[in-house]
């Protein structure tokens, strides 16, 4: 029976009491020259939580935040559930016009927002009927915009006899996290507190986190609770160190600088770092692992990256599924594999996480497909870590959830081992005269190819075979080479019915967590 003895609604906020209980002197924040020990930082996170209830946020209240990975988002990370509020946690490269969808659609009552980004930010309410109030967080020099207030002076505000609210019940919202929007209005993915603790703990069991990690924050903060790592590092008494944005040379001597033993981002920021630490002639000193997500990894990218001093761990998962879902794991007799076959076996992407219950490849009929790496199906999910639903949208939220399962709408096999493998997503997949073409299988030859530095393949209409696939490509510096050339290079290494049948050389359009926005690429047709 539960009772007070056995029985607490599981909540990831319960991690940084421990591990300031526990390191109080550690360092767990670095930020710049900024140091927060573990005793600091929950005493920051208390300070906002009992700033925002002086400012009257109650339980079930949302609170936006609009900044770049750095201590106050950590803080506001805590500091919000603390106070019993929502935090939505906005990504930070959006328009006004969405930005103000999101504020008004969550009911934010406050934004907390870094100061770089006021000029949207005050675009953005001044679109809004009501908008929230605004709290600043200012850069050394900066005045604080009007209207609204420091968030220095907010942590100021509060009783110091604050005490943090804990929820009544482990399934009560903690996070409003919206999708990228990419078809139709940005969905309100709601995460509850238990999945926010599960999903910390196993994430810190999929990264092989102990208290000495030292995690480098490559991966916006914004972006599905960072993947599950703004509770996991805090759980484990790790140190986090911030980083404002991608800049390969500062990724580099932050690494060498404290330590750094994980970071997690998109195959194309993997990618970047490991061009320029190939130009620079720079390897890391010791092994860092890279979880590796977001979107497939080209099999060459992941054997490049060992060669500089990265171990992968490739992470699948969505933003409904709290990030990583499945997990490629290791298998023993890897180690025998050749790097080619290695490699190609690293890029599936893999098996359920810890807390998932089951990844399944399913047919139009809710049936499991053959494991024969052939057929191909959806991957459907459910576990602990998979959203409440979304924000106000039941219709939606029926549809993700028809079945019983979690409806990813990416396209996979599943392989004898029982390793799933994406195709394709189900938008990106091209149809060629009636024949399945997958975008991912044509980038695979592409990265191989070594004067290229980014590809990406999509479906342009084509009057005698409906759709043909047409590559997007970015080369690398000082090289040169004709479309025909390229279309041959891919024909020698596949079917030619699958080999582009365009090339447009060019710069690729990204999205926040670098992400190559594919529909962006498809718009120009
Ligand atoms: P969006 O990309 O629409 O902003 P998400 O960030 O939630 O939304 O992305 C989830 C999608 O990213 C998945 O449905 C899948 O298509 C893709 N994805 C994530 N991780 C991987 C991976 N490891 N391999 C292939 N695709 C991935």
């Amino acid at each position: 029976v539960p009772n007070a003895a056995n029985h607490a609604p599981l909540s990831p906020v319960s991690f940084l009491k421990r591990s300031a209980r526990i390191y109080p002197d550690k360092t767990a924040i670095i930020d710049g020259e900024a140091r927060l020990t573990y005793r600091q930082f929950e005493q920051r996170a208390r300070a906002l939580a009992a700033g925002l209830a002086a400012c009257g946020v109650v339980s079930g209240d949302t609170v936006a935040v609009l900044s770049r990975n750095r201590h106050e988002m950590l803080e506001a990370r805590y500091g919000i559930p603390m106070a019993g509020a929502v935090m939505n946690p906005v990504n930070t490269r959006l328009d006004a016009a969405t930005i103000a969808f999101i504020l008004g659609h969550g009911r934010a009552r406050i934004a907390i927002v870094d100061t770089v980004f006021a000029p949207t930010v005050l675009d953005a309410c001044a679109r809004m009927a009501a908008p929230p109030a605004l709290v600043w967080i200012t850069n050394a020099g900066n005045a604080t915009p009007e209207p609204g207030q420091a968030y220095e002076t907010l942590l100021a505000a509060g009783r110091d006899d604050f005490a943090p609210v804990t929820p009544a019940d482990e399934w009560a919202p903690l996070t409003l996290s919206y999708t990228s929007g990419t078809t139709g209005d940005p969905k309100g993915v709601v995460y509850h507190h238990r999945g926010g603790y599960l999903a910390a703990m196993s994430n810190a069991m999929a990264f092989e986190m102990t208290q000495s990690s030292v995690y480098l924050w490559t991966l916006p903060m914004f972006h599905c609770d960072g993947w599950g790592y703004v509770w996991s590092v805090t759980a484990m008494g790790a140190t986090h160190v911030c980083l404002p944005g991608i800049d390969a040379a500062r990724i580099f001597d932050e690494i060498e600088t404290h330590g750094v033993t994980h970071l997690c981002g998109a195959p194309i920021v993997l990618n970047t770092l490991i061009g320029a630490f190939d130009a620079a002639g720079k390897r890391l000193s010791q092994t860092a692992i890279f979880a590796l997500g977001g979107a497939a990894p080209p099999a060459a990218v992941i054997r490049k990256a060992q060669t500089i001093g990265f171990a992968i761990t490739h992470l699948y998962g969505l933003t409904e599924t709290y990030g990583a879902s499945a997990l490629c794991v290791w298998q023993p007799d890897w180690a025998a594999l050749d790097t080619e076959t290695l490699a190609a076996r690293m890029a599936r992407q893999g098996v359920a996480n810890y807390a998932i219950e089951d990844v399944s490849v399913r047919d139009v009929n809710g049936a499991a497909v053959p494991a024969d790496g052939a057929t191909i199906g959806e991957i459907c999910i459910r576990g602990h870590t998979v959203m409440a639903g979304y924000l106000d949208n039941p219709a939606k939220t029926a549809e993700a959830f028809a079945d019983g399962w979690f409806h990813t709408g990416d396209l996979a096999v599943c392989h004898p081992d029982g390793y799933v493998e994406i195709k394709d997503r189900a938008k990106d997949i091209i149809i060629s005269g009636g024949e399945n073409i997958s975008s991912l299988e044509i980038e695979d030859v592409l990265y191989d190819h070594p004067a290229i530095v980014e590809a990406a393949v999509v479906a342009a209409p084509d009057e005698t075979w409906g759709e043909v696939p047409c590559a997007f490509v970015t080369l690398a510096i000082d090289t040169a080479l004709t479309a025909d050339s390229l279309i041959d290079y891919c024909r020698e290494r596949m079917a030619h019915f699958k080999a582009p049948k365009r090339v447009v050389f060019c710069e690729l359009p990204k999205t926040a967590t670098g992400k190559i926005r594919k529909n962006v690429l498809r718009d120009r047709f």
